[in-house]
């Protein structure tokens, strides 16, 4: 029989030791930090970011380790009169795999009411996959790193706040000038 390889080896301990694996009491995947970027512009977005934040926080498998303050941005790409934009960035530490937390994210776009009746629509919220580890994945459903986060302050500024070295001071000042600005805490329970 081939020798195990030191992962399988540390996956058979782990799928046999109940202690090792947590609750789950089987081979519980390695947890990785992932950032997800939280947008809303339609109804009480500061209200609904807050609520994301606490869902977030619920996932299964999963802790919340972060949030930044709230963040107001004037919109771009969009129609002129479109209401301003509330961002912030959330850090997890998670175990659910980038596909299935893409999904998780998904299903609370929807449960907040999300629409999508054209590119770049206004949204009661929208909830992207930034980082997630170090992973590289480029798959028909997500791309991560994000591709347009480091086109965008209303990313990386709330991200520079929770997680100043994912973000360098080169980056932060490429997009010094779109106008976007701290508003205050984001109100939600503690991270736990
Ligand atoms: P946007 O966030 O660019 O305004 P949407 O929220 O409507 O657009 O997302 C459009 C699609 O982008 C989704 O169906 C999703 O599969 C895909 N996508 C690719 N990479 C990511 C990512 N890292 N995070 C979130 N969605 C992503
Ligand atoms: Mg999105």
């Amino acid at each position: 029989m081939a020798a195990l390889s030191r992962s399988q080896q540390v996956a058979a301990t782990e799928a046999v030791d109940p202690e090792r694996s947590g609750s789950l009491g089987h081979f519980a995947p390695a947890p990785v930090l992932a950032f997800v970027g939280l947008g809303a512009n339609l109804g009480n977005a500061p209200a609904t970011l807050a609520w994301a934040v606490q869902a977030l926080a619920a996932l299964p498998l999963t802790h919340l380790v972060a949030a930044s303050s709230l963040y107001q941005t004037a919109p771009q790409d969009c129609e002129p009169d479109s209401p301003d934009y509330f961002n912030a960035v959330a850090q997890l530490q998670t175990q659910l795999s980038a596909p299935d937390l893409l999904t998780a994210l998904q299903e609370l776009e929807h449960q907040a009411g999300r629409q999508r009746p054209y590119r770049n629509a206004p949204r009661t919220l929208d909830l992207d996959l930034l980082l997630y580890g170090e992973a590289h994945i480029d798959s028909a459903q997500l791309t991560v790193p994000h591709p347009r986060m480091h086109q965008r302050a209303f990313v990386l500024q709330p991200l520079a706040e929770i997680a100043p070295l994912r973000v360098s001071a080169q980056q932060l000042q490429d997009v010094a000038n779109q106008g976007v600005h701290q508003a205050g805490p984001l109100n939600f329970l503690q991270p736990s």
